[in-house]
């Protein structure tokens, strides 16, 4: 029911029923998620997660999946893949990086510029968002010393309660 909904309700998403997480995890495991969905912008995730509130379903937000282990009965609700968001801009001294871009190219490509400050990220192995989501580091370096501002999508904001 909810997952008919679902679909007449954003017709054109990105959407995959019964998907196998496995085919998405770094480790290759993981069991089907209920609904997969990859949303293209902020406002595509809010109007998603105010329709899971209203239903009352459980939302798993992944980047890159490389520091999940998802088991293989799967993950019931919706589950939002965030690396259809993946640009990365450039303006002078700042880099405006979307939640889904893999922070190692964020890395390599200030690298190209000159930018400085991003080096420890060259061989992490997930996305942006993640990278903020769990201050990843390596190498005396975190996110947490680079990061000048962030898009949060807070689930009690877009709520309908
Ligand atoms: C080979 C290997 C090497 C690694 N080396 C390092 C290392 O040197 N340093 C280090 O810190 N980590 C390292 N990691 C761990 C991992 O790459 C990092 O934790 C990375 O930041 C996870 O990002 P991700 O996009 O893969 O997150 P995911 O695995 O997709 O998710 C991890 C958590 O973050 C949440 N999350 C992800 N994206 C978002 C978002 N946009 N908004 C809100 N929540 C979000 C998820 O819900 C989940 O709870 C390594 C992992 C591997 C497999």
């Amino acid at each position: 029911m909810f997952l008919n909904d679902l679909r007449r309700a954003f017709p054109n998403a990105n959407m995959k029923f019964n998907e196998p997480l496995k085919h998405y995890t770094y480790t290759e495991t993981g069991g089907p998620a209920d609904v997969l969905i990859f949303p293209q912008t902020a406002d595509e995730i809010m109007a998603l997660v105010r329709f899971a509130n209203k239903a009352h379903e459980p939302v798993l937000v992944l980047g890159n999946s490389s520091n999940v282990i998802i088991s293989d009965e799967g993950v019931y609700g919706v589950v939002l893949m965030l690396t259809d968001m993946d640009y990365i801009e450039f303006d002078g001294l700042d880099i405006k990086a979307g939640a889904g871009s893999r922070i190692i190219d964020v890395s390599l490509q200030a690298g190209e510029r000159s930018l400085t400050g991003l080096e420890f990220a060259c061989g992490i192995p997930g996305s942006t968002g993640g990278a903020v989501y769990m201050n990843a580091g390596a190498y005396d370096g975190e996110i947490s010393e680079v990061l000048v501002e962030i898009d949060v999508v807070s689930r009690r904001a877009v709520s309908t309660h």
